[in-house]
């Protein structure tokens, strides 16, 4: 008491914020350290790479963030890769994923001219945690209760699954869609900005959103969420399919349209795919990957003590090898977008390859 009386109003104030800050960063620490990481990582960063803020999640007592991190071209015509992770605040591994990849970048741009090279001819967008509320309350939803995967103003065209398509009941149950009347949740609200403003216009454009949590193997989906039936890119997808399975044979990635297992209201990626591609010449695919977080509970039925351990690798070395196991697939995409020219097909090989892609995704719902 005696030293706040001493102190002058204005220094009060100072030394009340210095302990809040405090007091925050020891909480960041605990319960958010991938937001730390990040920081620290924005702070250091070289010359290339720009950073803003699209907007802040406040609770009680806490501002957290929502970083958006550039590099690369800033021409308005060069193709852009989207990386985007921590949407399900429990899955914190797409976060890590997102940010292992980017610590990865960040040391190689400095000295490796391929890489500078490579910058140049394309546009690398990320937004490592988007649900920072829900990663610090380490729950799926965000701050609100809502699933921001269900969220967005879409309905499932037949049957969605149970409760976990998307449920308006109750926030307090997981899968919440929030109410349409109140429109998107701010953190798709600011991803959605992001994507109006960056991707209208483009040649080509790839996001890659991380997740974990269902079965076995890494799976890459991509939409449709809501309906069965093929998009109209669906070419697309088999072609980048075909090039990554013949130059990296011994990966195993599942490509999976998101219909296959099941449908969802308010599909996020669903509703940019159209908005993006319903009034552009170019081409747009947001993947998933979804990390099959069943091999490490297997590995470890322990890990199911803890809510935790449904979605992420506990174990030091098992939690190294998936960090890195995904490095290839995601430069593997910046590569992809920078030569689409190559490999996108053109007119005559889009039947065709439509066609594989419907035999080989959609002989039983047809
Ligand atoms: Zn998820």
């Amino acid at each position: 008491m005696t030293e706040l009386r001493d102190l002058t109003p204005h220094t009060a104030i100072a030394s009340e914020q210095a302990a809040r800050d405090g007091r925050q960063r020891r909480l960041l620490r605990t319960f958010l350290p991938e937001l730390v990481s990040l920081e620290r990582m924005l702070a250091e960063a070289p010359e290339p790479i720009t950073t803003r803020v699209v907007d802040r999640v406040n609770m009680k007592d806490l501002s957290l963030p929502i970083y958006r991190a550039d590099i690369g071209s800033s021409r308005p015509d060069v193709p852009v890769v989207l990386l985007v992770g921590g949407v399900h605040g429990l899955e914190r591994i797409g976060s890590q994923v997102v940010l292992a990849w980017l610590q990865t970048l960040l040391a190689r741009v400095t000295w490796d001219e391929n890489l500078a090279g490579l910058l140049q001819k394309v546009r690398i967008t990320l937004l490592p945690i988007l649900n920072p509320g829900g990663m610090y309350l380490n729950q799926r939803s965000n701050p609100n209760g809502v699933d921001l995967m269900r969220n967005a103003p879409i309905t499932a065209q037949d049957r969605s699954a149970f409760l976990l398509g998307g449920q308006r009941f109750s926030p307090c149950l997981p899968w919440y869609t929030g109410d349409p009347e109140q429109g998107m949740e701010p953190e798709n609200r600011a991803l959605e900005s992001v994507i109006q403003e960056l991707l209208p216009g483009r040649p080509f454009s790839v996001a890659l959103d991380c997740h974990s949590g269902f079965g076995m193997k890494d799976q890459i989906w991509f939409p449709y969420a809501y309906r069965r039936r093929p998009m109209r890119r669906i070419a697309s997808v088999m072609a980048l399919k075909l090039i990554w399975e013949q130059a990296y044979p011994n990966h195993d990635y599942r490509f999976e349209p998101q219909s296959r297992h099941y449908l969802t209201h308010g599909d996020l990626w669903d509703y940019f795919y159209k908005l993006v591609n319903r009034e552009n010449a170019g081409v747009f695919l947001p993947l998933t990957l979804e990390m099959g977080s069943w091999r490490w509970i297997r590995k470890r039925p322990r890990q199911l003590l803890r809510l935790q351990g449904f979605f992420n690798p506990l174990v030091p070395h098992r939690h190294k090898r998936v960090l890195r196991s995904h490095l290839s697939w995601i430069d593997f995409l910046v590569n992809a977008a920078a030569s689409h020219e190559n490999w996108l097909p053109a007119r005559e090989e889009e039947s065709m390859l439509r066609e594989a892609a419907i035999m080989h995704w959609y002989r039983d719902s047809q």
